[in-house]
Order: structure tokens, then sequence, then C-alpha cells
């Protein structure tokens, strides 16, 4: 999905992926647009009904409200349009830097790094960066990754976490890189 037109949806659908699975996510979203794709639809929905349409996505409550806020600041101060600037996305309340950076990377096409927890822990564990925070590590790589793979770097990464670099108990015994990787931090592995 790329182009302004889809800005305000890979917005929305970053906010109600935050703690769901993707497939989870997607089923939500499918339903959620087909009533409501525009910060205007979404501030005319009741809360209620705004609720049991993302229900499935889980803390449906919070979500909610963070959509409801979100719309209605597009509205007012940005002309209903998801602005492709970092400082402005988080001048919103409830948009976060991997959000920010999701919004400018695969709405906008620019080169940023969002970096979830996939991103965060897989350059940890192969010892490219010592970091605690995702805000810590977007820092870091931003000063060791080419940018020529910057957009590329989540869409593999998130891939290769979910297939291979899982969270608990990694697949070290099937991963291609294996022999360079120090493994920091894994205490159990397959
Ligand atoms: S060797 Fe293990 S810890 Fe290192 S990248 Fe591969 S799966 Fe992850």
């Amino acid at each position: 999905m790329k182009g302004k037109s889809d800005a305000f949806k890979i917005l929305i659908a970053c906010l109600l992926s935050l703690r769901t699975k993707d497939e989870t996510t997607e089923k939500v979203c499918i339903k959620l647009f087909a009533i409501a794709d525009s910060p205007e639809k979404i501030v005319k929905l009741s809360i209620k009904k705004l609720e049991k349409l993302i229900f499935s996505s889980g803390h449906y409550k919070k979500k909610a409200k963070i959509l409801k806020h979100v719309s209605k600041i597009l509205i007012k101060k940005f002309n209903s349009k998801v602005p492709n600037d970092k400082e402005k996305l988080l001048s919103i309340k409830g948009i976060g830097p991997k959000t920010a950076n999701i919004v400018l990377a695969f709405a906008y096409g620019k080169d940023v790094l969002p970096i979830d927890t996939h991103c965060h822990r897989i350059p940890n564990r192969l010892g490219w960066i010592k970091t605690k925070t995702p805000e810590q590590t977007e820092k870091e790589l931003e000063k060791i990754l080419p940018k020529k793979y910057w957009n590329k770097f989540n869409g593999t990464f998130v891939l290769f976490g979910k297939k291979i670099c899982q969270p608990i108990s990694p697949w070290c015994s099937k991963c291609p890189v294996a022999k360079h990787c120090p493994k920091t931090g894994v205490n159990k592995n397959r």
C-alpha cells in the first residue's frame, strides 16, 4: 500500500495492530474501513459502535479512544490529512515513534526505520547493537545500517522474527546466518 490516499488506513491499521496478531488486525481493518475509512467517518461513529467494530483487536476501549482522538486532531490541525512529517505525527497523542515511522515508510516511501519488537530484538541478538529500547535501536541502526537497506529492513526482520528468530526459543539450527551470530541474550534455542 503506497500513496497519500492510503496514509489514513495505514495509520489506523498500525494503531489497531498494537499487541495483536497481524491476521486479526487485517480482519478488523476490513470490517472498520467498510464503514469508516476517513477521520470524519470515525469521528461520526458513536464510541459504542466503534468499540464493537474493533472489539476483536483487543484493548478495544483504549484503541477506540485513540482512534477518535487521532481522527479529531487530523481534522482540526491537519486538514484531515495524515502529515508526512515525523514531528507532526509525534505531536498527536497516541502516535508513537514506531507508528510514525510505519506511516512515513509505507504511506510516503520515506527512508526511515520502523522499529517493532522483532526489529529491536534481532539486531541485538546478532550483536550489531546493544540497546534497551526500540528508540535506542532506531538511533543505533541509523548509524550502522546503510540507507539503501532501510526500506526493506522492517519487512525482512518482521518476517525473519516470525519464522526463524522467534522471541522465545529461536530456530538457530535452521538459521542461515547462525555462524555469524553470537546469539546474545538467547538462553534457549532449537
Ligand atoms: S542464530 Fe539464532 S539468535 Fe542468531 S539470528 Fe539466527 S535464529 Fe536469531
